[in-house]
């Protein structure tokens, strides 16, 4: 059955065979909550339906989560479980940021980053084109041993993309300039997370002063007809995340998410899933979400599907 009918026969098994990509997800977590608990053997206090912004986000992740994610061995179980999730949802490309912090867990720091990663690719490589991308948190570019790792880290030529992320006040983008200068020198994808809660023009001047190729959200772009045109014009591609937006409150609701406008005035989108561990939608729940909220056609989504399979073939 072809994408366009299983969206308007709501077929989510369907849906999940066709191929997509998830582009906006990040390692530590990736996987559905249930698949943590079980393998913890215990279940855990699900994540409120409305957080408050990513602050409101971080006390659920803190008060629950945060015990059981960021061991060594949770954090390989919750990655590894991440790529199954991403698998058997039909996602073929699956960009997942892994943060440099990760290099912690290892008392030969990025060495013991490098096997884990180049093992992960290797033992899904038959299924999803895993490619790494280098996670840098705004709030640690005044760490100057943080931000020498994240160097090294690019020097590796491990990492395909870099991305950006945490509160956007945190840093302006010039702190990562240098960073994301090494990083477009060794020809990995440039990536920041902006405008998920600001405003329009800061993700006009983030991408300017960072060069970025993609955005991941940039939803608050819909707020300037004249930084959507440069947008469309420059072909700069936001990485959405609509169950995230909803639950975080930086949109009211799926029915009027902006996307919509987005892609009405030609800014290239994606969809994706951002937290499965916390926003619980795979992306071809997403898919369906839209179609279902009359956010898009069923052929709407199947050209944003295909568009995103097609950029990174
Ligand atoms: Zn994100």
């Amino acid at each position: 059955m072809d994408f366009v009918k299983a969206l308007s026969t709501d077929n989510l098994t369907a849906i999940k065979t066709a191929p997509k990509t998830d582009i906006h997800s990040h390692a530590f977590l990736s996987t559905r909550l249930e698949n943590l608990e079980h393998w913890l053997g215990h279940s855990l206090e699900r994540p409120p339906s409305k957080m408050r912004g990513l602050e409101g986000m971080m006390e659920y992740v803190n008060a629950v989560l945060s015990d059981h994610i960021i061991t060594p061995d949770s954090f390989k179980f919750v990655a590894s479980s991440g790529i199954r999730d991403a698998i058997q949802d039909g996602v073929v490309v699956l960009e997942m940021s892994f943060d440099i912090r990760l290099a912690e867990y290892y008392p030969d720091e990025l060495i013991g980053v490098q096997s884990f990663l180049e093992a992960l690719v290797e033992q899904y490589r038959t299924q999803v084109n895993l490619r790494p991308e280098l996670g840098f948190p705004r709030t640690h570019a005044d760490d100057p041993k943080l931000m020498a790792l994240a160097h090294e880290a690019i020097e590796l030529r491990l990492f395909q993309s870099i991305d950006l992320y945490s509160y956007e006040e945190a840093c302006p983008p010039e702190a990562v300039k240098s960073l994301y200068a090494e990083a477009r020198a060794a020809g990995m994808k440039l990536k920041a997370h902006v405008g998920e809660f600001g405003d329009a023009e800061e993700v006009q001047r983030t991408v300017e002063v960072l060069d970025l190729d993609e955005v991941q959200h940039g939803i608050a772009a819909a707020e300037s007809v004249e930084v959507m045109r440069w947008l469309s014009e420059n072909q700069i591609q936001l990485n959405v995340c609509p169950t995230s937006n909803v639950m975080l409150g930086g949109v009211s609701n799926l029915a009027s998410h902006p996307i919509r406008v987005l892609f009405d005035y030609g800014v290239p989108v994606t969809i994706n899933t951002d937290d499965l561990m916390i926003f619980g939608q795979s992306v071809s729940e997403e898919y369906r979400n839209l179609y279902q909220a009359g956010v898009f056609s069923a052929e709407e989504l199947n050209d944003i599907r295909y568009a995103s399979l097609t950029v990174l073939s």
